[in-house]
């Protein structure tokens, strides 16, 4: 089977399962060449997501498309992520989100990370922390704050977490009316996130195949 091909099956396969017509499919091309993002271009897919800046600025100069990222956020990278991101997920921190709206040069959709367990390894803040992000996501003029993004605990069984994480977005939406996505699932529990509320879906290796890293 050609490249092509297999991109084509796995795509099929991964847009099959996914009940839902209003979700969004963010396809996840970290670690992958250029060429397959071109294929996938070809397939009809413009939703891009990549976790490092170098990787994706290289990327999304060569292929046109929404591109977002979700990777861990390191300070001195925002000024770039933010000349070539059209969304980022990955947001946590007053001083980040500050910091990207001043590199930002073109309205960014962002999304806050929301982390059940507090875990600091795996990134996100706790829900009483949102608001006052929320809130200097709102009172800049180049972001406009689409939803919550999560990643449910290692650990955590995931229709329990995305249980959870719906009913903290609801809660959340309550006061930021504007933040109406919910970014949550991946290759293996995509579907169960859709069920519980999910409006983006991040999947990577369903349709590339798997990562030996990351
Ligand atoms: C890598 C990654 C994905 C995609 O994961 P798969 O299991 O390959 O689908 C989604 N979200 C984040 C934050 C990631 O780091």
């Amino acid at each position: 089977m050609s490249r092509r091909e297999e991109l084509a099956t796995n795509l099929e396969a991964v847009k099959a399962r996914i009940k839902n017509p209003d979700v969004t499919l963010i396809v996840v091309t970290k670690t992958y060449p250029v060429s397959d993002v071109q294929i996938l271009h070809e397939l009809g897919v413009r939703d891009f997501g990549e976790n490092r800046n170098e990787e994706g600025l290289e990327k999304s100069v060569a292929i046109d498309g929404r591109w977002h990222y979700q990777g861990e956020i390191q300070s001195r990278k925002l000024r770039d992520i933010a000349t070539w991101a059209d969304v980022v997920h990955s947001l946590d921190s007053a001083s980040h989100i500050s910091k990207l709206a001043n590199a930002a040069s073109k309205t960014l959709d962002i999304f806050l990370q929301l982390s059940l367990d507090g875990d600091p390894a795996r990134g996100g803040a706790v829900e009483s922390e949102l608001p006052a992000l929320a809130d200097i996501a709102l009172a800049s003029a180049n972001l406009h704050l689409a939803g919550l993004m999560c990643v449910p605990p290692v650990a955590a069984d995931p229709r329990t977490a995305f249980t959870e994480i719906a009913a903290i977005h609801r809660r959340f939406i309550s006061n930021y009316p504007e933040a109406k996505s919910l970014s949550a699932g991946m290759s293996g529990d995509f579907e169960i996130a859709i069920d519980c509320g999910a409006t983006h879906i991040r999947v990577g290796s369903s349709i590339l195949g798997s990562r030996t890293v990351r």
